[in-house]
C-alpha cells in the first residue's frame, strides 16, 4: 500500500533521515516509536507529500489524511466549518462523522471553547472526513491526562476497526503503539534510521 525509501533527508547541513526504508500493506496498523527530535514529524511529512525536498522514493495512497502533532484547526470557525472547509460533503454527512468521534452536541462550538482532548477528536473526524484509506496520526494522545488517552485510544481503535484503514501512528508510549498497531518500527540515531 504504502512504499517507503528515504535514502537522504536533510535541513541544510544537518541530515535528520538516512536509509529509512519500510512498507506498509493495506489494512495494517504500524507505529513509528523514537525520541523527541529523531525525526518522526519529519518522516511524516514526506508520506503526506507535503515536503518533497528529499534522497528517495515514497510511493503511498492518494487518499491518506494526517492528524498533525501541532493543533491545525481555525480558530474563527466553529467546529462544522472546521470539517466543511476540508471536504465537500453534505451537512448530514459530517453530522454523523462528528457523531462518529463523539462531538455531536460540539457543531457550533469554536475550538477555544474545547478541550485539548476534544480539539483532537475535531482533528480527527476532519481526518475522517476525506473516508482516509490510510490515516496517518502524530503524537495524538500527547499532553492528554491518563483518562483521556484511555478514551482516545479506545476511539481511535474503534474507528479503525470500523473504517478498514491503515494506520500509521508516531507515539513516544509504546502501550499505545501495542495497544493499535500490528507492528512498531522504531527510530534512531543520527541521523536516524530503522533501528528495530
Ligand atoms: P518530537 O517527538 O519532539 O515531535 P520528532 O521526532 O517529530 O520530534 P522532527 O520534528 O521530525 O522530530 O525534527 C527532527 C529534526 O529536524 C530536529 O532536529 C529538528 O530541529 C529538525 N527540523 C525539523 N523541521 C525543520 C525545518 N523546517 N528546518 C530545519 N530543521 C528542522
Ligand atoms: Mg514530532
Amino acid at each position: 500500500m504504502i512504499s517507503v525509501a528515504v535514502k537522504r533527508k536533510s535541513f541544510g547541513a544537518q541530515t535528520v533521515l538516512q536509509d529509512v526504508n519500510f512498507d506498509i500493506a493495506t489494512d495494517e496498523r504500524v507505529s513509528i516509536v523514537g525520541p523527541s527530535g529523531v525525526g518522526k514529524s519529519t518522516l511524516l511529512r514526506l508520506i503526506a507529500e507535503l515536503d518533497r525536498d528529499y534522497e528517495g522514493q515514497i510511493s503511498t495512497v492518494k487518499n491518506s489524511a494526517v492528524v498533525f502533532q501541532e493543533p491545525t484547526l481555525l480558530n474563527w470557525r466553529d467546529v462544522m466549518d472546521n470539517l466543511r472547509i476540508t471536504t465537500r460533503k453534505d451537512d448530514r454527512t459530517l453530522e454523523n462523522i462528528l457523531a462518529e468521534v463523539g462531538l455531536s452536541d460540539k457543531s457550533d462550538m469554536f475550538p477555544s471553547q474545547l478541550s485539548l482532548g476534544q480539539q483532537r477528536r475535531v482533528s480527527l473526524a476532519r481526518a475522517l472526513a476525506v473516508n482516509p484509506e490510510l490515516l496517518i496520526l502524530d503524537e495524538p494522545f500527547a499532553s492528554l491526562d491518563d483518562e483521556m488517552v484511555d478514551e482516545m485510544l479506545a476511539l481511535t481503535k474503534q474507528v479503525v476497526d470500523t473504517r478498514n484503514m491503515a494506520l500509521l501512528l508516531v507515539t513516544h508510549t509504546k502501550k499505545e503503539a501495542a495497544f493499535l498497531t500490528d507492528r512498531q518500527l522504531m527510530l534512531g540515531g543520527n541521523p536516524a534510521t530503522i533501528i528495530q
